[in-house]
C-alpha cells in the first residue's frame, strides 16, 4: 500500500508552526491557548489543503504579512486581542483565487464568483469585536454556539471556528457551498460544520445560540433568528434602514426582559436572499 502523495505542504507548516508557540508572540499575549490553536481538523486541513503559495518576493508566505494587517486593523480601531490573534494566525489568501492572493492583506472586500464577496478584513474584525461583546460570550470567554449566515468562501466561518466552540455556516449558493467545503476539507466536521440551506430559516436542529452573525443584508430579521438566539445571545447583521443608501450593522440581544437593539456604522453587504441556488 502507497502512502497518498501531501500536497505542498510549506505554508501550513509554519502556521502550526506559529501556533504551536503559544504565549510567545506579541498576539498571543492574555490569550486563552486553546482559543489560538484550531482544533485539530482545521490544522489537518491547512496541512493537507495548501494552496501554492504567491510568486516569490511578495511575502505572503510569511506571518509578517498578516501582522501588519492586523496593526493597521489595529490602528483602525479594532481592539479586541482574541479576534486580532485569530486574524493574524489565519492565511485569507487561502481562501481567494489565485488572481486575487496578492490582495488578500488590503483591507478590501474581494468577488468570490457568483456575484458575492469576501467581507473587507476591517469589517470582519468589527463584527467579531461586537459579538465578543454580547452577554453570554463575554461570561463564556468565547463565542459559545454559533450560527452564521452566508459562509461565502469560508474565510470567517474558518475565524469563527478558531473562537467558538460549535459552529454551523449556512450558504444557500451551493457551488460555494461545495467550494468552501474544498478549501477546508476535513473541516466541515466536528466543530465546524458547512450547511447549505437557505440560513433566513436558520437551523432548528443546533438552537439556540449564543452568536448568530448574518454575512448578508435585508431588510427585515427573519424571525427564526430571533426564536434560535439563546438567552444572553447576540445576533450581528447588515440591514437596510428606511431612507439611507447604506446598511447599518445591527446588533440584538436577548436580555431577560426580551430583545434589545441597537444601530452600528454604516456597511455594504451582499443582499440576503430566500431560497436556494444549484
Ligand atoms: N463571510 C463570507 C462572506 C460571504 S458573502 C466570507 O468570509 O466569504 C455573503 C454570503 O451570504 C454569500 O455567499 C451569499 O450567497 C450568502 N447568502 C445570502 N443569503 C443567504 C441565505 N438566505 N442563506 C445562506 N446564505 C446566504
Amino acid at each position: 500500500m502507497s502512502a497518498a502523495p501531501r500536497r505542498n505542504p510549506r505554508f501550513p507548516m509554519r502556521l502550526v508552526q506559529l501556533q504551536g508557540s503559544s504565549g510567545s508572540g506579541a498576539y498571543e499575549q492574555g490569550v486563552p491557548a486553546s482559543l489560538l490553536r484550531p482544533q485539530t481538523p482545521l490544522r489537518r486541513a491547512y496541512a493537507e489543503r495548501a494552496k501554492p503559495l504567491p510568486p516569490a518576493g511578495l511575502g505572503m508566505d510569511s506571518v509578517e504579512v498578516r501582522r501588519r494587517m492586523v496593526e493597521r486593523l489595529r490602528q483602525g480601531g479594532a481592539k479586541n486581542e482574541t479576534v486580532l490573534a485569530a486574524m493574524a494566525a489565519l492565511p485569507r489568501h487561502h481562501f481567494l483565487d489565485a488572481a486575487l492572493v496578492t490582495q488578500a492583506y488590503e483591507d478590501t472586500s474581494l468577488p468570490i464568483g457568483h456575484a458575492q464577496t469576501i467581507s473587507k478584513p476591517s469589517i470582519v474584525a468589527r463584527m467579531l469585536e461586537l459579538l465578543f461583546d454580547g452577554a453570554r460570550a463575554r461570561e463564556l470567554g468565547h463565542l459559545g454556539h454559533v450560527l452564521e449566515i452566508g459562509t461565502g468562501c469560508g474565510y470567517q466561518a474558518a475565524l469563527l471556528a478558531q473562537l467558538a466552540r460549535f459552529v454551523i455556516s449556512m450558504e444557500r449558493i451551493k457551488p460555494l457551498h461545495v467550494k468552501a467545503r474544498a478549501t477546508m476539507d476535513g473541516v466541515a466536521c466536528g466543530h465546524l460544520r458547512l450547511v447549505f440551506g437557505d440560513g433566513m430559516l436558520g437551523h432548528p436542529p443546533n438552537a439556540p445560540y449564543d452568536t448568530i452573525i448574518a454575512a448578508a443584508g435585508g431588510d427585515a430579521l427573519p424571525q427564526a433568528w430571533l426564536e434560535q438566539l439563546a438567552l444572553g445571545g447576540r445576533l450581528v447583521v447588515p440591514m437596510s434602514q428606511p431612507g439611507a443608501q447604506r446598511q447599518a450593522l445591527v446588533v440584538i440581544d436577548r436580555t431577560e426582559t426580551g430583545i434589545r437593539k441597537s444601530l452600528h456604522e454604516a456597511v455594504n453587504f451582499v443582499p440576503l436572499k430566500s431560497g436556494l441556488v444549484g
